[in-house]
């Protein structure tokens, strides 16, 4: 089983900009996959597609055997995304933040509010339930961000630069966490430009650049060639 299969995946921007000239992926379910490349490789770009926050100019992309163009409802369902700047309500509190997402999905209060109090909790967010987000330190909203795109249990997390300007030591924990939520059998994809992140915790890595995927292989054999 696929947890995501892009094939000739294509974006042209209105601007002429062409972001993706054809991209084929597939990613098996259970995996840890890392989308490594520069600023501007077109990263940002395929996760848009992928979560039908960008439209794209040609080729398909399926979740869980889910086609983009035949049900994007069931396809965003079982994904959570991280996205790479904060996007709160400043003077939302962090457990309505939570509670109202899962409401999105049609989740009922009583459940979402189990659900809120485990991830706070994994996530050392607890005793910053009662704040507004505004409140809340870069590497709070970081985590918040994580809780969040977790509410509605999907079985796909995609996270874009989920530590940029985030600092070491928070960064490891948020390195422990993604690493549990996948042997707990979360696919996860993230976006990063620092290797060190994707060796830490990927399986398999590929490799963009200017819209093209120039390598895609494990990461143990990504290694063996350095
Ligand atoms: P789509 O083709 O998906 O409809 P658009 O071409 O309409 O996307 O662009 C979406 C938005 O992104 C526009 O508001 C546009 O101004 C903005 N935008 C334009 N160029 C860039 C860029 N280089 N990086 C980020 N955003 C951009
Ligand atoms: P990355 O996430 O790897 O930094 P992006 O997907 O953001 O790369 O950008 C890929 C290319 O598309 C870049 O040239 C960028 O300027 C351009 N681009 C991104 N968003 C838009 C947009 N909304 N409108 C026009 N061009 C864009």
């Amino acid at each position: 089983m696929f947890a995501l299969e892009i094939s000739k995946l294509e974006k042209e921007y209105k601007n002429g900009v062409k972001a993706l000239h054809g991209i084929d992926l597939k990613v098996k379910s259970g995996d840890f996959y890392a989308l490594l490349g520069h600023n501007g490789a077109g990263k940002s770009t395929a996760i848009g597609i992928i979560c039908s926050l960008v439209n794209k100019t040609a080729g398909k992309v399926k979740v869980f055997g889910i086609d983009l163009d035949e049900n994007p409802t069931a396809l965003k369902q079982n994904i959570g995304l991280v996205p790479q700047e904060f996007n709160f309500n400043a003077f939302e509190y962090v457990l309505d933040i939570l509670v109202n997402q899962a409401g999105y999905y049609g989740i009922e209060r009583k459940e979402a509010l189990k659900r809120a109090e485990n991830w706070l909790k994994k996530l050392d967010l607890w005793d910053k339930r009662y704040q507004q987000s505004r409140q809340l330190s870069g590497g709070m909203k970081r985590r918040l961000m994580i809780a969040r795109a977790l509410m509605h249990n999907p079985k796909l997390l995609i996270l874009d630069e989920p530590t940029a300007g985030v600092d070491i030591e928070l960064r490891r924990t948020m390195w422990t966490f993604l690493r549990e939520l996948n042997e707990q059998g979360t696919t996860i994809i993230l976006t990063t430009h620092y290797l060190e992140e994707a060796e830490m915790l990927c399986r398999h890595i590929g490799i963009i650049q200017q819209g093209r995927l120039v390598v895609n292989t494990t990461m143990k054999s990504l290694l063996s060639k350095l």
